[in-house]
């Protein structure tokens, strides 16, 4: 029963992961009594939302913003349902400030709804009504996601909880299942209008993968109001890892048990059925097989195909297959003088520099900049970091990894510089991560990260279930719906709870 411990010990689970969805499902677990085994590779738990230090900065290693944290958000249902405090967090008023190629002032993403809403109207004549449509969706699709849809249903149950989310209200959404960002802005007639186009792909490829042509318009209808109040964005206060640390307090409070440096290798499949997992304990090189009533996979679905090995139905490794390629990140750490930042900076930053070039590879860079006293740098002095969408195959092909990884570097922070002082002077530590970065630290296929993209053949209804095709199998994380960030992954890991309970 949520909120209540059981008195009896339910089933052995284990978590393979120690991400925000796999800390998630092990504490909700094991607060409702189950017997909790989470193991991951890496030093810290967190995954891509984990910190680490130099030099008396902490740097957030990917995420540094944090949706569902209001009453009712989905952070805030799952620390109430877990009995321990959220971390105190600062709301980011504006959620973004927007920089169009060529452009001086940014396009303000105010989380009061009222200025939100006078600025898009200055900044994109004309298109109220593209707006509108997009925040009857939000408010439609919002109220559903509240309900707990289990999305793509694969078994009764599951359709059942579909069914049972969808209100009258819900049926505005339907029309438009099957429509992008780029159908309803021909539709509006507003295709030509390239500052709207080029601020909304700069938005959706940051929360969907994908551009405004690729980007499923109910997806899209969520990632564009979710800034404003009574949502918006926040900014914790210390740094990402506290999240996962309070998470961890309550997995072990609950006799949950959490195995850093531990990697699964295989998950062991009979009869159609999850059975067990080959754990290597990284320090000894110890090799055990441990057995589990169910197992959770936080892992991206191309490493869950690859732990699987020949036990992966072919359909499924087929569809993985055939997923169009995924990004990867490249971000730059920096640890500055506050003189490097200008007066009244706002916490996050978006900048694209040339108009023709692509969304990414440097062209486009979304920033996060840490408030004074937030903890995350000494006084005086701030956090600067700086993430780009790249494509990770060249960091793996390339015959000169370092000459590759120095270029991003200095042309990161030469573009930085345009708007922060950064000169040697005011640079006290920097420090970059690449595909092979992710992938080391993560151990996400190929350092890909943020998901499977949310076009249309793959989001919501018609992306990768959490109830895989082998049964006691799970999957959370952000291959899965609603797809990536904290917020998103909570989702998956509550609903991967909830089946695993209605056994
Ligand atoms: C640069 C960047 C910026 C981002 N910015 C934001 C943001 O501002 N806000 C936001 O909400 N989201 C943001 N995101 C996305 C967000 O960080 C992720 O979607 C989310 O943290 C993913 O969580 P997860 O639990 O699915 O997986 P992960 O964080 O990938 O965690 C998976 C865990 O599993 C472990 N693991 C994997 N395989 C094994 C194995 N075989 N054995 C043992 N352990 C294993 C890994 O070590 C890792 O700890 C950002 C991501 C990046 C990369």
């Amino acid at each position: 029963m949520p909120g209540h411990r059981v008195g009896k010990i339910k089933s052995r689970v284990i978590v393979i992961g120690a991400g925000i969805g796999g800390l998630t499902a092990g504490a909700l677990l094991a607060r409702r009594g189950y017997s909790v085994l989470i193991l991951d590779q890496a030093l810290v738990p967190g995954g891509c939302a984990s910190t680490f230090k130099r030099k008396g900065f902490t740097f957030d290693v990917g995420a540094t913003q944090v949706a569902g944290l209001e009453t009712g958000g989905i952070h805030h249902r799952i620390f109430s349902e877990l009995d321990i405090d959220l971390p105190p967090a600062r709301p980011c008023d504006p959620a973004c400030a927007v920089f169009l190629p060529g452009e001086n002032t940014p396009i303000n993403v105010w989380r009061d709804r009222q200025k939100w809403q006078a600025e898009r109207q200055r900044q994109f004549p004309g298109s109220e009504p593209f707006w509108e449509l997009i925040a009857a969706l939000f408010k439609a699709s919002w109220k559903f996601q509240g309900r707990d849809p289990v999305l793509p249903p694969r078994n009764i149950w599951d359709l059942l909880q579909l069914t049972k989310a969808v209100r009258p209200g819900t049926l505005i959404t339907v029309p438009y299942t099957l429509f992008t960002v780029g159908d309803a802005l021909r539709a509006y007639k507003l295709a030509d209008d390239h500052r709207l186009r080029t601020f909304l792909d700069l938005q959706l490829k940051l929360y969907s993968q994908v551009d405004a042509e690729e980007t499923a318009l109910l997806y899209a209808a969520t990632a564009l109001s979710v800034s404003q109040e009574p949502q918006g964005l926040f900014h914790l206060e210390g740094s990402m890892q506290v999240l996962s640390d309070r998470l961890v307090s309550a997995l072990e409070r609950d006799n949950g048990q959490l195995l850093m440096r531990h990697t699964v290798e295989q998950i062991k499949v009979a009869q159609g059925k999850a059975k067990a997992v080959v754990i290597r304990n990284q320090k000894t090189g110890e090799t055990w097989t441990e057995p589990a009533d169910h197992i959770i996979a936080n892992v991206t679905v191309q490493n869950l195909v690859k732990l699987l090995s020949d036990k992966v139905p072919t359909g499924y490794k087929k569809r993985v297959e055939k997923l169009p390629p995924a990004s990867g990140a490249f971000v730059v750490y920096l640890g500055v003088d506050a003189s490097a930042i200008p007066f009244d900076c706002p916490p996050h930053l978006q900048f694209m520099y040339d108009a023709n070039g692509p969304i990414g590879e440097n062209n486009s860079l979304f920033v996060s900049v840490s408030h004074p006293s937030d903890g995350r740098a000494p006084t005086g002095q701030a956090t600067i970091i700086a993430s780009s969408f790249v494509d990770p195959e060249p960091w793996w092909k390339t015959d000169n990894y370092e000459g590759l990884k120095q270029k991003f570097t200095e042309d990161a922070i030469a573009r930085l510089a345009q708007y922060f002082y950064l000169k040697s002077e005011t640079i006290i530590h920097i420090e970059a991560a690449t595909p092979r970065t992710f992938a080391y630290y993560t151990a996400r296929d190929r350092g890909i990260v943020g998901g499977i993209g949310q076009r249309i053949p793959t989001f919501g209804p018609f992306g990768f279930a959490n109830r895989t095709p082998i049964n006691h199998l799970w999957l959370v994380g952000d291959s899965t719906h609603p797809g990536e960030g904290t917020a998103g992954v909570s989702y998956s890991a509550l609903t991967v709870v909830r089946q695993i309970d209605e056994h």
